[in-house]
């Protein structure tokens, strides 16, 4: 259905989101008071010339591409495969620093009623592969990785593959997502994953029992 809709211009926000400029308006937002002046806007209200893969409006579902950040585009229209395909999976794009975009899916929610640490995260993540440089990103290729333990520890991340296939891509993210609620992890090159205790700080990080 929405394949026959043409995309509009659309924007991603230092909120970590992906709007249409309808649903955006023409106040520029990181510089309130100020407006997109009127014929640009105009333009950003029509539709989108380009032949990329489209991802949805997080307001209006309407399909939209970001002009000049297609890893945005790119990374919006997985998360939008992955909701469909697999219900409550939660994929979400991030702000990642400098405007830099990631996509993620929740492994699990803090338990009802523990004191939820923002510093811990538990998630899988998915991003556009490198062609041997930051700044060259190969739209075609991903990788899915996973983020188990304290935010920014190198430990707490594995990359568990490279994907070319979207199908493939969602496939494996329902996988993952069975075998973390049904055995609490996955494997990953024959070894356990995590392969710390969740996370904390334990060397052998074989000990089931956290306290
Ligand atoms: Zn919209």
């Amino acid at each position: 259905m929405t394949t026959t809709i043409k995309p509009v211009f659309g924007i991603w926000t230092p909120w970590a989101e992906v709007l249409c400029y309808a649903c955006h308006g023409q106040e520029m937002r990181t510089r309130p008071g100020r407006k997109i002046p009127d014929a640009a806007f105009q333009r950003l209200l029509g539709d989108y010339p380009g032949s990329e893969a489209p991802c949805r409006c997080d307001k209006c579902g309407r399909p939209i591409c970001v002009e000049g950040r297609d890893d945005v585009t790119t990374l919006g229209a997985m998360r939008d495969r992955i909701n469909d395909a697999i219900p409550g999976a939660g994929a979400h794009l991030d702000q990642t620093g400098g405007m830099c975009v990631g996509l993620a899916v929740p492994l699990e929610q803090p338990a009802p009623g523990s004191d939820p640490n923002p510093e811990l995260v538990w998630e899988l993540q998915i991003g556009l592969a490198e062609n041997g440089d930051p700044d060259d990103l190969d739209r075609s290729r991903f990788w899915l990785g996973a983020m188990t333990g304290v935010w920014g520890d190198d430990d707490a991340f594995t990359t568990l593959q490279e994907l070319t296939d979207a199908a493939t891509i969602v496939e494996q993210v329902r996988r993952r997502l069975q075998e973390w609620r049904d055995q609490g992890g996955f494997a990953v090159d024959g070894r356990a994953w995590p392969a710390t205790n969740r996370g904390y700080d334990d060397p052998d990080g074989r000990d089931a029992d956290h306290d």
